[in-house]
């Protein structure tokens, strides 16, 4: 399979993905963006940058209206990094490894319930992919920011799996993490994610469902290439 380079600046496509936490849409995602030569972004830091906001000013997590207003104020900047990944910059600061604590990961599934919230995201969501030429994950981007996308694809795998790929992530970045803890959080905000009355997590019509439990992060990207490759030039050539 070859991408050739008038193709891939011909092509803008928007790639969606869904799928629950610690699924390996960010790798994947990334993986894939790379190969297409297009730009990736990860909504769920925003969502965590925007609760690591909360916790630092020490605003209740259900406060609804202070959360929206917190939302508004801030400066949200988005800036490649090397050439594909969209990093998030809150008021000047770039997230990094602060938000990936498991209290964050927590509280950030319920900052993501509030409706303005979720409305004030989808509009920047859909700012930052209008042009195409982007992998977007998260766990509304195929049911609600972008429906229509060119491509629509829902990742999955059993819940002990991605508590230990969460673990090793964690582990690696130097978090003192317990398996245990980590797959009650996972079993806690897939709950919260999925049961919630606004944008809850679900496969949309049409989407390509991979579960990558006994796959690679790499060969999960690869199939998902081929499909996208096949499906399209099937359709055009
Ligand atoms: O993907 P990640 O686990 O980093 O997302 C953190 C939280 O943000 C999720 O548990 C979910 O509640 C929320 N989120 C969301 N909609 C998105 C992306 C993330 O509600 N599009």
């Amino acid at each position: 399979m070859t991408w050739k380079g008038k193709e891939r600046r011909r092509r803008r496509w928007i790639i969606a993905m869904d799928g629950p936490a610690g699924v390996g849409k960010s790798t994947v995602g990334r993986l894939i963006a790379k190969k297409l030569g297009f730009l990736f972004l990860n909504t769920g830091e925003m969502y965590r940058a925007l609760t690591w906001k909360v916790m630092r000013e020490g605003i209740d997590p259900k406060n609804g209206k202070r959360i929206e207003q917190l939302a508004r104020r801030i400066v949200w900047e988005f800036k490649p990094a090397r050439g594909t990944s969209l990093r998030t910059f809150v008021d000047g600061v770039k997230i990094n490894h602060q938000i990936r604590s498991e209290q964050v990961s927590r509280n950030a599934s319920t900052v993501a319930g509030i409706p303005g919230v979720r409305k004030f995201m989808r509009k920047l969501q859909r700012k930052l992919g209008e042009k195409g030429g982007i992998v977007m994950e998260g766990r509304d981007i195929t049911t609600n920011v972008f429906p229509d996308a060119d491509f629509k694809l829902f990742l999955d795998a059993s819940i002990d799996e991605r508590a230990v790929r969460r673990y090793w992530q964690l582990k690696n970045q130097g978090y003192h993490v317990d398996l245990k803890t980590i797959r009650e959080n996972i079993a806690a905000r897939d709950k919260q994610d999925r049961e919630r009355k606004i944008n809850p997590l679900r496969q949309a019509p049409g989407s390509l469902v991979v579960d990558t439990t006994h796959l690679t992060l790499r060969q999960v990207a690869n199939k998902i290439l081929k499909c996208i490759h096949q499906r399209h030039y099937r359709v055009t050539d």
